[in-house]
């Protein structure tokens, strides 16, 4: 994993460049202070590679004897695609079914941004999140929803602009069982 913290000052010059070489003039009023802008709007965008799950959990880890299905629904989630650093944007619903620990619910989301704030694609962002809650809680299944809209997609490319990209992995009983599962979707439609 990338520790060290992105060098703002050549992040900037890169993105001098790149307006220039878009035939734009850098020194212009509104684009003055652009570069630095971008350098750091692009460093926090990509602050996930920074951190771990485990550091973002920060041990807000509970025990509990419940053996029901802890759902969490409509966490918002905005990303980066990889192959075109434009954004993606939606909702994810996480399920899990617990082994004796259950994750502090405001720490799910702060698990999402973890991975969402790298360079993604929603399949890849989807399994990540299933697996590191399976990994903290070893819940005996988990499941990931995703909807998202790809800015990729809507302004360029198709331009397909209503569509909205569904992705899901489950592990465990979710995946295994159909019962588990059923429930899961049903409760997160
Ligand atoms: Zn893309």
């Amino acid at each position: 994993m990338l520790k060290h913290e992105p060098n703002q000052q050549r992040i900037a010059s890169l993105v001098r460049e790149l307006l220039i070489e878009l035939g734009e003039d850098p020194d212009r009023e509104g684009l003055v202070k652009t570069p630095d802008r971008v350098a750091k709007a692009m460093t926090y965008l990509t602050q996930g590679y920074r951190q771990t799950p485990q550091e973002v959990l920060n041990g807000a880890i509970f025990e509990s004897t419940a053996n029901n299905m802890v759902i969490v629904r409509d966490i918002e989630i905005y990303s980066l695609c990889e192959h075109h650093l434009l954004p993606f944007y939606g909702r994810c619903h996480i399920g899990y079914i617990a082994n004796g620990k259950v994750v502090g619910l405001s720490k799910v989301a702060r698990i999402v941004d973890c991975f969402a704030r790298r360079l993604q694609i929603q399949e890849r962002l989807t399994e990540d999140i299933a697996h590191a809650i399976q990994e903290i809680t070893g819940a005996e299944g988990v499941g990931v929803v995703m909807n998202c809209a790809h800015l990729c997609m809507m302004m360029r490319g198709v331009e397909k602009q209503n569509a909205v990209t569904v992705t899901s992995s489950v592990l465990g009983s979710f995946r295994d069982d159909a019962g588990v599962r059923a429930e899961f979707m049903s409760l997160v439609r």
